[in-house]
């Protein structure tokens, strides 16, 4: 039987899980059975009590459950999805799986596995290509598409918060670092080489294009699935 998980970012508390196609072709949620009300051993009592249409994100409606027995309502959230998010931390199905990418040009920036996560800045900036200086006038944020990419601002403020999770600002402690090799099973050497070049102004490219490039590599060194999802989650709370 599969357990929700309820997970942690910084204080907020959500609740991970599975969705998967109806009958009908609509993609619902398998109810979980524990809320994160539930003690270790309480018991819960969760029905569905509404959806919750989204503009953007994962392309369908969000399941909000109600725990009768604890008297809470909550998200749930399919696997690779956290609160608030335009973009997933990994790509996955609805139940979890990773997606398998297939795609001719394997140059291209959309051939890329992390193009539509939430570190498609980093993507972009590997690429060379910086996101517009100002935004598109006169459309409200709730209707930009999926792929919206944003402004070179929150591109660059993207790869220092992605810098952030992985200990590669020039102020990052090691521990961060060793936390980051324990978890993704990156080398140590790996990571302080691309701390180096990413901390390092030369004549060669512009330094956020430099930083794209290093962390498309440690990207790409990871594999897309529901487990590394998890371990970027756990990264991402603790930075
Ligand atoms: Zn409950």
């Amino acid at each position: 039987m599969f357990m929700a998980v309820i997970r942690r970012l910084s204080n907020r508390i959500f609740v991970t899980g599975l969705y998967h196609v109806a009958k009908d072709g609509g993609i619902e949620a398998k109810i979980p059975e524990r809320c994160p009300r539930a003690e270790s051993d309480g018991t819960c009592g969760i029905t569905k009590f509404s959806t919750r249409k989204r503009t953007y994100g994962m392309g369908y409606p969000l399941w909000i459950c109600i725990c009768s027995n604890h008297n809470y309502h909550f998200t749930v959230y399919p696997p690779g999805w956290i609160p608030f998010a335009r973009n997933p931390i990994v790509q996955l199905t609805p139940d979890g799986k990773p997606i398998e990418i297939v795609h001719s040009d394997t140059d291209s920036e959309d051939a890329s596995p992390w193009s539509f996560t939430m570190f498609k800045a980093i993507i972009a900036a590997a690429a060379g290509r910086l996101w517009p200086e100002e935004k598109q006038l006169g459309v409200a944020d709730s209707l930009l598409p999926v792929n919206y990419q944003g402004v070179a601002r929150t591109q660059k403020r993207c790869i220092k918060v992605f810098m952030k999770t992985f200990g590669l600002l020039k102020n990052s402690h090691h521990k961060s670092r060793e936390r980051v090799c324990d978890l993704l099973g990156i080398e140590m050497t790996t990571l302080q080489n691309s701390r180096e070049k990413m901390n390092t102004r030369s004549r060669g490219p512009p330094l956020w294009q430099v930083r794209g490039g290093q962390g498309k590599e440690i990207l790409d060194s990871l594999a897309t699935s529901a487990n590394t999802s998890d371990k970027l989650l756990q990264l991402m709370s603790l930075a």
